[in-house]
């Protein structure tokens, strides 16, 4: 009954691919145009961990006083996230290039993103989530 074509899952994945820079290249214009209000407002950072487009787990980083870690099921394995207060890393990933583990600990609201493993780190700011989306 289903369509079947060869390459299916392959088409399927880039689509999932694309769907996600989409996303994130969204969310990484209105994060430049919100940079000023983290550095003035000092509000806590709110952070969505997403895999494939869904959020995960939510974390308030103002709230988190010690250094956490723990992992989120990737798409290609598990991705071991850290926190602590104001600031979010991806620590170990799967992925060939290790990009998203190289940017460190980051506490100026830039999203980590692990494209290879389809997890994403968005910080949004507690006040401004209702006025973003
Ligand atoms: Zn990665």
């Amino acid at each position: 009954m289903a369509l079947k074509f060869p390459g299916w899952n392959f088409l399927r994945k880039h689509w999932l691919d694309l769907m996600l820079y989409l996303a994130v290249l969204a969310l990484a214009v209105t994060g430049l145009c919100l940079l000023p209000v983290f550095f003035s407002s000092g509000e806590a950072h709110v952070l969505n961990i997403n895999v494939d487009g869904t959020i995960v787990k939510t974390v308030d980083l103002a709230r988190q006083q010690e250094e956490e870690h723990f992992e989120v099921e990737g798409t290609n394995g598990p991705v071991t996230i850290g926190i602590k207060k104001n600031a979010a890393a991806i620590l170990a990933s799967p992925c060939p290039e290790q990009y998203c583990v190289r940017m460190g600990w980051v506490d100026d609201g830039r999203p980590i993103v692990c494209a290879y493993s389809h997890v994403a780190l968005l910080f949004v700011s507690n006040g401004d989530v209702d006025v973003i989306l």
